[in-house]
């Protein structure tokens, strides 16, 4: 490495080392006030402030909830510009926790580690705003709305990726220890497709269901024929999974209802896998309208891309963690998960990647995430910012030498 990489690397750990109590203030401040999706003025006004006050010039999104700083330049004009991404919003959840800065917001809780995430970005910027002579220039995105799956169309919207070469994002993992990594090439999450099928019937009365279109007794036969018949047609070696979760309908237990309303969702690797499943979904609600004379309504919602890491980066940037955590500490083979992530908007325009920070206790076990006692160590945090400028000037001299 040179000498000048060297030397920025050792002031940049300096900085972090003396910052970690003001990460950790700033994930606690983050916290304690969790903004829901879409309502994230508070949390982007404070992270505003905390930029503010280290003169880092940004904006506030159109609707006050997320944030985009300008781009940071180095003084090499032919410098690769480095986007950072942190998600921002928390969910409606009430936590049950016992640590003392939990959430004050009733029925809102970080319980996605979005508070670790927006702290350690703004240390990150924090820490690169100290030097003038970086080999990268840079920019953080405090997006808002992930778990809605709405924030990162937005601020790209509001040119987050205007003249960005590459972004880069980390997400918590409690089934991981401190101090290690997951970084994997190739698809991460899943091309998500929510729907909602309403079953009309006719109502009347219980003891003569003759007399009538029993819809439960339609959606009963049509969920069970999903969970059935769906996986039987779709091919095995595809990852995809359907599930309903909501299921509405009736009042009383001696009247039959005119109507069921179901709401589930699709998910799958691939974007074709999961459109094939809505196919087979309107088939067999068709199927079922007939046999039992209802009449069955499906839509379809697209939520979110499934989301790839960039092979070249991601191999870059495992290669960069193995080095500073040492190899035992880095997985570059995690099974991909069926959930979503709004990060895939990004890499669908430029590279990038996403890298999971081992945040577990040594000593116990947490829930998790999503989940009202999620907990994360914060001893793991420092780790995120170091690494993140690491792979930084590692991919900025990587390109140098191309
Ligand atoms: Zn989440
Ligand atoms: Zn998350």
């Amino acid at each position: 490495m040179e000498q000048q990489s060297i030397e920025f690397l050792r002031r940049l750990d300096k900085y972090l080392d003396e910052a970690e109590p003001k990460l950790i203030a700033y994930r606690r401040q983050i916290h304690q006030h969790p903004d829901l999706s879409g309502q994230e003025r508070n949390t982007a006004r404070f992270i505003s402030h905390v930029l503010a006050g280290a003169a880092i010039p940004h904006r506030i999104a159109a609707n006050g909830c997320g944030i985009i700083t300008d781009i940071i330049r180095s003084p090499d004009p032919a410098a690769p510009v480095i986007a950072l991404r942190a998600d921002i919003d928390a969910l409606p959840i009430q936590e049950e926790t016992d640590i003392p800065f939990r959430s004050n917001n009733p029925g809102v809780m970080h319980a996605c580690g979005h508070d670790a995430h927006a702290a350690m970005l703004l240390t990150t910027a924090l820490a690169l705003k100290q030097e003038d002579n970086l080999p990268f220039s840079w920019r953080a995105i405090f997006q808002p709305s992930e778990e809605e799956g709405q924030g990162a169309q937005q601020l790209i919207q509001e040119g987050a990726l205007e003249n960005v070469d590459s972004i880069l994002a980390l997400h918590v993992d409690p089934n991981r220890q401190l101090g290690k990594a997951g970084i994997t090439p190739g698809p991460r999450t899943a091309f998500c497709r929510d729907f909602q099928i309403e079953v009309r019937g006719q109502g009347g009365h219980a003891a003569r269901p003759y007399a009538t279109i029993d819809p439960i007794a339609a959606a009963a036969h049509l969920i069970t024929l999903i969970y059935q018949a769906l996986p039987r047609s779709a091919d095995a070696r595809d990852p995809m999974v359907i599930t309903i979760g909501m299921i509405q309908g009736g009042h009383t237990s001696n009247v039959i209802p005119d109507l069921v309303t179901l709401k589930g969702t699709i998910r799958a690797l691939r974007r074709e896998v999961a459109i094939e499943a809505s196919s087979t979904l309107e088939r067999l609600s068709e199927a079922t309208a007939q046999a039992f004379r209802a009449d069955i309504k499906v839509e379809f919602r697209n939520l979110l891309n499934g989301m790839a890491n960039d092979e070249l980066t991601a191999h870059a940037w495992a290669e960069v963690a193995r080095e500073f955590l040492g190899p035992e500490n880095v997985v570059s083979n995690d099974p991909p998960s069926l959930g979503g992530e709004d990060f895939a908007d990004y890499v669908a325009r430029v590279p990038g990647c996403m890298l999971t920070l081992g945040v577990a206790f040594p000593d116990r076990k947490v829930t998790p995430l999503h989940t009202a006692t999620f907990e994360l160590n914060e001893a793991a945090l420092l780790t995120g910012p170091k690494l993140l400028a690491r792979c930084m000037l590692h991919w900025s001299r990587k390109r140098a030498r191309v």
